[in-house]
């Protein structure tokens, strides 16, 4: 037996027990007479002593163990008379009879503590001891327990957990596939699945009406902060479903979740549209942590003379409650934020209801305090409160107000990450053009199904039409997203018209599903959380890789295995594969 309790385990009430245990040396402290070393595992940190008098072979031995050697010790349980609060074992040491040294380590080339001094490039080069590290440790253990709820909620639901290949063809979710060649088959490709989605369709043409997997998967996309070529989903689907059906079991998952993870009780669960989502906060994933309404001013602010008024498409503004003591220096600062080349807007207006009830303005020039008066019922402003006015085209100047109330929300604190608000936006538009190809998208995915009663638009006015799409929003963070899906042939076969597939094309790609349509195909609909996201807002961060093992890097690299690399000439051949000068 290698060891008889683990570092986190031992109490005041296993004092005098005799005991053995295994883990890494976190640290010691050699103070002559005695030597102090903190043995650390997974489960925590205990203190063993050394005590040169009695132990002289050992304590010689401990002297000499480096940071990180793995260690086992047999000893006995004493109470400390110096007690460390913060540590579990805190009150507790073991003296020390025995001292085997199970492997040796060599320095590691960063410290193993919360706060360490090694840059992210090294951390990712040597994940495993990263990951000895206790944040990272709670990152695995709390994402450990997201799992095991989410696993245990849906099986009550009554889904099943039921596993889909990954060795595919394409299935569109709007990236770019990873491509396998196959050697058995000349000349032809498998692709990583972006998603289980057909096969969960499959699924339930199959009958099995509720189906879950926690699945990985793959995207080639261009990396962002919070993206990885691979990463990990809560997939879902059911049948005989309408979109409430689905709305509410997995508001019922994710209140679980909270609960059960984070003993919170999170039960409110808003719908919006996504039109007015666009329309009141300039984003498909609002932050609902704080309200701060956009406000549309064309008619109190259009026609006074003020040309970039005049001109604009949409002028509209945020109320910043409280704010209007601001400086000179802090509305310059705001201005340079809602100019920079990200955000893009001209430039900024405010207008201050100051405390003794005056409106003091940018634009003053422009107009009188009357007519700011009426902006200011507009805004439901009080004495106190500033007014942050944009106008452009609309679109564009509603993304930039978007960027504008989320630094607002920041700077007057109104975004604290353990404060979770869901939203629910709704009834996605089922196509966007997109200008680079000139035709339209699926906005969700080409199975989504277009709304009943905007069926008809498809032919006349396709932008029009909105789906049975819904998003998952926490804390303007798009947990996760689905819809009810096409289980008709004639509708998908039109579906893959509009989005500019030949028939042939759409045979040749999605026959698979359209046959299958054809045996009995229940209606049907799912949705997808992004696991690695939803782990990463309970841990209260936004860096999805802190919470993922073994995650990649910025240009979708492993640097600890140094992957992707060159394979040998043979196996090209046996794939039939030549190799290309690489451009630059
Ligand atoms: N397959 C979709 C996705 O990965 C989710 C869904 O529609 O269920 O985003």
């Amino acid at each position: 037996m290698l060891r008889t309790h683990t570092c986190g385990e031992l109490r005041i009430s296993d004092i005098n027990s005799t005991v053995k245990l295994s883990g890494w040396v976190q640290r010691s402290r050699d103070l002559g007479g005695m030597t102090f070393i903190d043995l650390r595992d997974r489960y925590g940190i205990t203190q063993l002593v050394f005590n040169m008098e009695t132990h002289p072979k050992q304590g010689e031995q401990a002297r000499k163990l480096g940071r990180e050697y793995v260690i086992q010790i047999t000893g006995k349980v004493a109470e400390r008379s110096n007690k460390n609060a913060k540590i579990a074992t805190g009150d507790i040491e073991i003296i020390v009879d025995d001292l085997t040294i199970l492997n040796k380590a060599k320095l590691p080339p960063f410290t193993i503590e919360d706060d360490t001094d090694g840059g992210e490039e090294l951390r990712m080069k040597y994940r495993y001891l990263d990951l000895r590290r206790n944040p990272l440790r709670k990152a695995m253990e709390l994402r450990h327990k997201m799992a095991i709820t989410t696993r245990n909620y849906l099986d009550k639901q009554g889904f099943f957990e039921i596993e889909t290949p990954y060795l595919i063809k394409s299935t569109p979710e709007g990236a770019r596939d990873f491509i396998v060649p196959s050697r058995m088959n000349a000349n032809q490709f498998y692709a990583l699945p972006q998603s289980p989605q057909t096969f969960k369709q499959l699924l339930m043409v199959a009958g099995y009406d509720r189906y879950y997997q926690i699945v990985k998967c793959f995207r080639d996309e261009d990396l962002r902060a919070d993206r990885q070529p691979e990463f990990t989903q809560i997939d879902c689907e059911m049948a005989f479903v309408e979109q409430e059906d689905i709305l509410n079991t997995f508001e019922g998952l994710t209140s679980y979740l909270f609960k059960e993870v984070k003993g919170l009780d999170i039960s409110n669960f808003p719908r919006m549209d996504y039109a007015d989502a666009m329309k009141f906060y300039g984003s498909d994933k609002p932050d609902m942590r704080f309200d701060m309404r956009f406000v549309e001013l064309n008619d109190l602010a259009q026609n006074k003379g003020f040309v970039v008024f005049d001109q604009a498409e949409l002028v509209i503004g945020i109320n910043a409650s409280g704010m209007a003591e601001y400086t000179r220096k802090q509305l310059d600062q705001l201005t340079d934020f809602v100019k920079k080349p990200q955000i893009g807007a001209a430039g900024l207006v405010y207008v201050k209801y100051n405390t003794d009830g005056t409106l003091k303005s940018s634009v003053d020039k422009f107009y009188s305090s009357e007519e700011l008066q009426k902006w200011a019922e507009r805004f439901a402003a009080k004495p106190g409160d500033l007014m942050l006015i944009l106008s452009g085209g609309t679109d564009k100047v509603r993304k930039q107000l978007n960027e504008l109330r989320l630094e607002m929300g920041n700077r007057m604190g109104l975004r604290n990450p353990n404060t979770f608000a869901p939203l629910w936006v709704v009834d996605f538009p089922l196509l966007e053009w997109d200008e680079e190809s000139g035709r339209y998208h699926a906005m969700h995915h080409p199975f989504t199904s277009p709304k009943k009663e905007d069926i008809e638009l498809l032919s006349t006015d396709p932008g029009k039409v909105r789906a049975n799409a819904y998003d998952l929003v926490i804390n303007g963070v798009e947990i996760g997203g689905g819809s009810i899906r096409i289980h008709d042939r004639d509708l998908q076969k039109l579906m893959f018209k509009h989005l500019g597939f030949t028939d042939e094309e759409a045979q040749a790609q999605f026959g698979f599903l359209m046959d299958a349509f054809e045996f009995g195909a229940p209606p049907h609909g799912g949705v997808a959380f992004g696991f690695d996201r939803i782990t990463s807002l309970f841990g209260g961060s936004d860096s999805i890789r802190d919470y993922i093992a073994f995650p990649k890097n910025n240009s979708g690299r492993d640097i600890m295995i140094d992957s992707p690399s060159p394979i040998a000439q043979e196996q090209l051949d046996e794939l039939r594969l030549n190799l290309v000068k690489a451009k630059k």
